[in-house]
């Protein structure tokens, strides 16, 4: 697959089970023999603590708050959060798919602010929220990712860290040898497809 900058986060990955080998449906449509699966990483607390530290460590700025488009981006973030010493909030969607801040969270002019996500793939959830902070007055320092599967591609107008880049091997489904075998597709996160 997989280029990854970290062999030991990606030993993690392998250890906790998050590394699935089969034939999976990925958001964008397109077939992949492989799939991260953030969660059963950071459902260990003591390496979601892990992970926060060593993106907080590469982003390396002093922000004011720490923001997370939701579901992905609520444990990261929190755990980025606390290694800054700074509070962390996160977005929804509201009925119009809009990303919107609820819950009485807030933001003011002039805070510093990074955002953290689980995964990027094209980035679109972060750079939602990016311009919903800077629509806010809040400068957005930086955004971050445990891992980004766009191989480093996806511009978020910000400088952006992850703690492993990862070129993910993908097939058009016309073209997938995963179909030609009659391998059952599934969609990774929910249920099967
Ligand atoms: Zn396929």
């Amino acid at each position: 697959m997989a280029h990854p900058t970290s062999d030991s986060l990606l030993d993690l990955f392998r250890n906790t089970g998050a590394y699935l080998k089969g034939h999976f449906r990925l958001t964008s449509g397109l077939h992949s023999p492989e799939y991260l699966q953030c969660a059963l990483v950071l459902q260990h607390p003591q390496h979601a603590e892990t992970c926060g530290r060593a993106l907080a460590a590469a982003l390396n700025v002093k922000p004011d708050v720490v923001v997370s488009p939701a579901m992905g981006g609520l444990i990261i973030g929190h755990e980025v959060a606390r290694a800054f010493g700074v509070r962390h909030i996160f977005t929804e969607r509201d009925a119009d798919r809009k990303m919107v801040l609820r819950r009485g969270f807030s933001v003011q002019p002039g805070e510093k602010a990074v955002v953290i996500e689980d995964v990027i793939t094209t980035g679109g959830s972060s750079k939602e929220v990016v311009d919903l902070l800077r629509a806010a007055g809040v400068e957005v320092l930086a955004a971050g990712s445990v891992i980004d599967r766009s191989g480093g591609r996806a511009d978020l107008g910000v400088p952006r860290a992850a703690l492993a880049t990862l070129e993910v091997q993908t097939y058009d489904p016309a073209q997938c040898p995963l179909c030609a075998q009659g391998l059952p597709v599934v969609k990774p996160g929910s249920r099967p497809a």
